[in-house]
């Protein structure tokens, strides 16, 4: 790998103590962290720096050494961060987009928003009354409740820690999800 590409690796900041994601960062900015022994390697990627008089093992996640008050910035709901979110996962069947429903190839856009308790029911637009659902079971659900369809929920949809951070998780490594999510 290139230092020019190494170095277009982000990093996942997590907090002191607590592990709480803070900032998606620069590879320099996370290397002069360590270096100013402000923080810990969590996880690395396997890359390698190298510079003229030393190399850096690339990190993928790091720690701050001490935790660091921040406010809690709240989630902002959005189609796309529930899409992310579920990874474009149906939250009934587990379909994703590369698998072949109906003799056809689903692909990211065929993954729908699915309101758990239906609209029409009063059900809000919130981390935990929606789901990524592919289309049949979205439309094999209609306005009602899963159970009323026989469908049921393979995992329990949850806030996530800050919008951004979910963003992020759709473009970033599969290893920063378990630090992501609550
Ligand atoms: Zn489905």
């Amino acid at each position: 790998m290139t230092t020019s590409a190494v170095m277009q690796n982000r990093v996942l900041l997590l907090n002191g103590s607590t592990w709480e994601p803070l900032a998606v960062i620069t590879v320099s900015r996370a290397i002069n962290l360590l270096l100013a022994g402000k923080a810990t390697v969590v996880e690395e990627t396997g890359d390698v720096l190298r510079t003229m008089r030393d190399y850096f093992a690339i990190p993928s996640v790091i720690a701050l050494k001490t935790y660091i008050n921040v406010p809690r910035r709240k989630a902002h709901w959005s189609r796309k961060g529930v899409l992310v979110r579920d990874n474009y996962t149906c939250v009934y069947c587990g379909v994703k987009p590369g698998a072949v429903q109906k003799d056809k190839v689903l692909s990211r856009s065929d993954m729908t928003i699915d309101h758990i308790i239906p609209r029409s029911k009063g059900g809000k637009d919130t981390w935990t009354n929606t789901a990524c659902a592919c289309a049949s079971c979205n439309h094999r659900k209609g306005d009602r409740l899963p159970n009323e369809a026989g469908l049921k929920l393979r995992w329990e949809p949850k806030t996530p820690r800050t919008s951004y951070l979910v963003i992020a998780l759709g473009t970033g490594p599969s290893a920063w999800r378990r630090y992501i999510e609550v």
